[in-house]
């Protein structure tokens, strides 16, 4: 029942995800009544722990962060720390060698600089709103769009904030959809709004690339996961089309391969790092930890 409440106190943070999480919560414990004694929660934002205080706090007056707790939390952590060891052991290497930048783009989208296996700096903040172009996100905005809105446009701050969680991002921009199939398919048959919305994706997605490989103190292995960085070849030549300065070249057939649950190295092999695809599996680690955490 505490850290039920602790979930409740929490919801301030992942307005979107902690009301869902608690109601699935708050059945299983009326399905399953005898299992109340041993339950695990698994938070998004644990692997983020480990980024340094510089990383971690927005330029904004400290007390903010001793009265609010305001600062960035990050968030895909399960998903970063499966993928993370995946890497390493794809590669056959020991994830202690690897700076790596995993890139977790589906309908959220983010992405971790991770070195000696720990997180060092991640896209998204306080919420999961910071950080890359996403399916109905905005992703990094100039915080005056609040007051800016306000003013010419009469909008109130939970309009505002909807707008830029729900109605952005891909959908926004295109005025389509927020699938990035739809997005790639309507591109290619010249749909403005579409080609666009796939140009900022990418773009925002490669200078991120760029700032984490600061964090990750250099780059070994760039990695794509989630449901666009596995499937979708189209976003991951593109992007590394923007990288060529960091020494990084497509394999084009090798890249071609790496779907459907495929993973792959999809850069050459003079490349000066390797970009691999990783499919990520968010519930084996859940249940890894269950396991783990409950003594079994
Ligand atoms: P996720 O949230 O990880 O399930 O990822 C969902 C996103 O992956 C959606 O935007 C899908 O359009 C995208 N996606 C799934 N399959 C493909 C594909 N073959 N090509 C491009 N995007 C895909």
């Amino acid at each position: 029942d505490e850290v039920v409440k602790g979930i409740e106190d929490a919801i301030q943070f992942a307005p979107l995800h902690n009301p869902a999480h608690l109601i699935g919560i708050k059945e299983a414990f009326k399905l399953f009544p005898h299992l109340k004694e041993k339950n695990v929660v698994v938070f998004d934002t644990a692997f983020h722990q480990t980024m340094p205080e510089h990383a971690y706090k927005y330029a904004v007056p400290h007390e903010l962060y001793e009265k609010y707790g305001l600062r960035r939390y990050g968030a895909h952590g399960t998903s970063y720390r499966f993928v993370s060891d995946e890497t390493a052991r794809f590669l056959g290497k020991d994830k202690k060698d690897l700076r790596m930048v995993i890139a977790h783009l589906g309908n959220g989208a983010s992405i971790t600089a991770v070195a000696n296996g720990e997180s060092r700096d991640t896209s998204m903040g306080l919420t999961p709103l910071e950080g890359l172009v996403m399916g109905t996100r905005s992703g990094d905005i100039d915080p005056a769009v609040f007051s800016f809105l306000a003013e010419n446009a009469n909008m109130t701050i939970s309009q505002i904030t909807e707008m830029l969680n729900k109605k952005s991002g891909l959908l926004g921009i295109s005025g389509l959809s927020n699938d990035c199939r739809t997005i790639e398919e309507e591109a290619a048959n010249g749909h403005p709004g579409a080609k666009l919305a796939l140009e900022m994706f990418i773009y925002r997605l490669a200078k991120y690339i760029g700032s984490m490989t600061v964090a990750a103190g250099g780059l070994d292995a760039l990695v794509f996961t989630g449901g666009i960085g596995e499937n979708s070849d189209i976003i991951r030549e593109r992007v590394l089309d923007y990288l060529g300065f960091l020494g990084l070249h497509i394999d084009q057939e090798a890249n071609l391969k790496a779907r459907f649950g495929n993973a792959g190295v999809i850069t050459t092999t003079d490349s000066k790092a390797v970009a691999v695809v990783i499919p990520t599996n968010e519930e084996l680690m859940i249940a890894h930890d269950t396991a783990r955490l409950s003594g079994l």
